[in-house]
């Protein structure tokens, strides 16, 4: 039986193996730090977590934009409630 290794590669066979695992359901291997997501059916690249409100995976090619999102909510929450406290207390109500 012919194997693709050789001497000359050995080293870095050896580097892929340990660093690399294989995926089963994407069939291939996995890079180090990714992890399979059932949901999105891939694998991701420094995947934290699926989000089920948004439908995808945040990982590290898009974990900025999922803090940008979550601080841009907040804020939005914390100016709109308080446009509505100020409202009721600048008519009187409060
Ligand atoms: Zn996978
Ligand atoms: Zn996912």
């Amino acid at each position: 039986m012919k194997s693709d290794i050789t001497k000359e590669n050995i080293e870095e066979y050896m580097t892929l193996q340990r660093s690399s695992s294989f995926c089963d359901y994407c069939q291939n291997i996995q890079p180090p730090r990714a992890y399979h997501c059932a949901s999105c059916n891939a694998c991701i690249m420094g995947k934290q977590y699926h989000c089920a409100a948004l439908g995808f995976c945040i990982g590290e090619n898009n974990q900025i934009h999922y803090l940008n999102y979550l601080f841009v909510s907040i804020v939005m929450c914390t100016y709109s409630f308080g446009s509505l406290v100020l409202a009721q207390m600048l008519s009187g109500n409060f």
